[in-house]
This record gives structure tokens, C-alpha cells and sequence, in this order.
């Protein structure tokens, strides 16, 4: 079994890097597949982190992840920025096949693929990303102090990022297509609650205003078809996310929205040998250093697992 590998790691996010720089500092020499499109994961398309620890002015997502990915290198992690398109993870040694149809083979896997923040779809939603448009009040909300926001959504994500928002914005306007909220009793309670939030019922986003900088939304209302400005300078998505984990529906455990399922607090899945970190994981929490500990979590794991096998 010469060529094979004691560990790979598929995606390349805050957990994957972070399971490579601790494999590869375990001298495990993991080979990390990246991803072909976004290398880097999710902080690749934002401006300014200020909530990763250890940078007290902030930094630039892209850097933060260039950093992560260097610190890999220096210990040995080999990366390719490339796709798992298959995976046998069943036997003792795993299987996965890249893009080329190449097959790797490891007595570890680490999947670190992420999730994906559902978008309208409209023109300007990308561009301004980062500039007035986000999917994370966690992550954005303290630069929106005294600003005019949307949120788009009507679900409990919505309900708790209008809820947090508000205690920096000048106002909240909460968007939604319906008439009534899918959100808890609970949640909606605290929202209807709060001073600073508004609600647009019936109402869906036609168009994003802003040149370099959100400036407005045009809204569609979903039974008249009538349309309305609202002038907001800050815009926060808020209609879900999906688990990158297509490649292992009916081979590891998933819940019922699709995210894989491991046996907290450990990162192991169903299957022996085979362990799961950040966001693919996680609905709840979705930071860069929450999916970068679990990343480190899972290392330690697969290193434990690896010992025990010797
Ligand atoms: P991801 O970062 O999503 O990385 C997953 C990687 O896996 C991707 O590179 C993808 O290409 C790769 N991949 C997927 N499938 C495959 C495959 N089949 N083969 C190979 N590779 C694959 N969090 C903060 O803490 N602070 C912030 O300020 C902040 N700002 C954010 C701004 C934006 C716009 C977004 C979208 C998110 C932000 N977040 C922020 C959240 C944070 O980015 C995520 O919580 C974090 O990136 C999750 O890390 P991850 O490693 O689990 O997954």
C-alpha cells in the first residue's frame, strides 16, 4: 500500500487548512484538495475580517486564508486546487477521485467542504458583496452602526439577524414574500417586539442599487406585482444555506437538512477513519474560527485514529 496516503482532506476553508497545518505538523503529509473554483473557501469573496483572534486592526478575508494556506505549505501539506468528484470510503483504504479521474488513496478522510449562503440571483448581489451586502450579522453587523437595513427572509435565521441588527441599526426593515413568518413563535415574538424592526410582507427584491456601495433596493410586491424603492444601505440575505455534501448522500450520515452528521464533540462520521469539520457540519454557529477549531478537532482525531491503527 506504498501510495497510499495516511490522510486527505477534501476543501479548503479555515477547517480544511486547519486540519492540514496540524496533520502536516503530525508529519502525517496530508494532501488537501482545494476546490477548483473557490480555493480558499467562503472568506475568499469578503473584505474586512475583524472577528478572526490574533488581528486586532482586522485583516482581508483573501489574506487570511493566503496566510492559513502558506502556514499549511511550511509544514508540508501538499494542496491542489482541484475537485473531488467521487469518493469509496467504505474499505479500510478510502478512495477519491479528482477531476482528471485520478484516484487517491488514504487510510484517512477529513471533509472540510463547506456550505453555500443561498443567493437571489439578481445582478449586483456578487459585486456588492462585502459593500453593503451580506449573509452574516455576526460577521458585518458592527459596520452597520446607524445605517438603514433589509433583511431578506422569514425564517428564524431572519428573525435572529434582524433581532441582532438592531441593536446597531438605525432601522430594520425584515422582507419577506409572505404574508406570515416560517420562523418560531418565539422568534417572531422578539422581532414584532423590537422598535427597530419593520416588516414588508408580501414583498420580494427586484433589483440592488448601488454603484461600488449598496444605495437601495427595488422591491416586487408577490401579489400585485407593484414595485417600490427602499433605500437602505445595508442588505442581509438571510434565506439559508446548503451543505456542500452532494458527494456523500447514501454514504455518510446526513440530518434532514442535508449537513453531515458526526458524533459530538467528536468529528467522526458513521464511518470509521472518516471525520467531518466546519460549516458542513455546522447550521448553528458558521464563523471562520468555529470551522477552523473543528478543522483542528478533526486532525487530532484522524491522528488518534491513525495511532491506533499502527
Ligand atoms: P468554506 O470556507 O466554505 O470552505 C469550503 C471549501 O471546500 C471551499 O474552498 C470549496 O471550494 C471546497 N470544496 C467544496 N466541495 C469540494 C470538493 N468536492 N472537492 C474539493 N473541494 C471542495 N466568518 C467569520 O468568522 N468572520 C467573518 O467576517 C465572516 N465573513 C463572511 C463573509 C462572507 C461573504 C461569507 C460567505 C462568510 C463569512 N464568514 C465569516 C463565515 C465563514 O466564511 C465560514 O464560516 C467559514 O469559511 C467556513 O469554513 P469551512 O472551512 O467550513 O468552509
Amino acid at each position: 500500500m506504498s501510495d497510499v496516503r495516511n490522510v486527505i482532506i477534501i476543501g479548503s476553508g479555515p477547517a480544511g487548512y486547519t486540519a492540514a497545518l496540524y496533520t502536516a505538523r503530525a508529519s502525517l503529509n496530508p494532501l488537501v484538495f482545494e476546490g477548483s473554483v473557490t480555493a480558499g473557501g467562503a472568506l475568499m469573496n469578503t473584505t474586512e475580517v475583524e472577528n478572526f483572534p490574533g488581528f486586532r486592526d482586522g485583516i482581508m478575508g483573501p489574506d487570511l486564508m493566503d496566510n492559513m494556506r502558506a502556514q499549511a505549505e511550511r509544514f508540508g501539506a501538499e494542496l491542489i486546487p482541484d475537485d473531488i468528484v467521487a469518493v469509496d470510503l467504505s474499505g479500510d483504504v478510502k478512495s477519491v477521485t479528482d477531476s482528471a479521474g485520478t484516484v487517491h488513496r488514504a487510510k484517512a478522510v477529513i471533509v472540510t467542504t463547506g456550505s453555500q449562503h443561498r443567493k437571489l440571483n439578481l445582478p449586483n448581489e456578487d459585486q456588492l458583496s462585502g459593500r453593503g451586502v451580506s449573509w452574516c450579522a455576526t460577521c458585518d453587523g458592527f459596520f452597520f452602526r446607524e445605517h438603514d437595513i433589509a433583511v431578506i427572509g422569514g425564517g428564524d435565521t431572519a428573525m435572529e439577524e434582524a433581532t441582532f441588527l438592531s441593536r446597531f441599526a438605525k432601522s430594520v426593515k425584515i422582507v419577506h414574500r409572505r404574508d406570515s413568518l416560517r420562523a418560531s413563535k418565539a422568534m417572531q415574538e422578539r422581532a414584532f417586539a423590537d422598535p427597530k424592526i419593520s416588516f414588508v410582507w408580501d414583498s420580494e427584491v427586484a433589483e440592488i442599487h448601488g454603484d461600488g456601495k449598496l444605495s437601495g433596493l427595488t422591491l416586487r410586491n408577490t401579489t400585485t406585482g407593484e414595485t417600490s424603492e427602499l433605500p437602505v444601505t445595508g442588505l442581509f440575505i438571510a434565506i439559508g444555506h446548503d451543505p456542500r455534501t452532494e458527494l456523500f448522500k447514501g454514504v455518510l450520515d446526513l440530518d434532514a437538512e442535508g449537513y453531515l452528521v458526526v458524533q459530538a464533540p467528536s468529528t467522526r462520521t458513521n464511518i470509521p477513519g472518516v471525520f467531518a469539520a466546519g460549516d458542513v457540519v455546522d447550521h448553528t454557529y458558521r464563523q471562520a474560527i468555529t470551522a477552523a477549531g473543528t478543522g483542528c478537532s478533526a486532525a487530532l482525531d484522524a491522528e488518534r485514529f491513525l495511532a491506533a491503527l499502527a
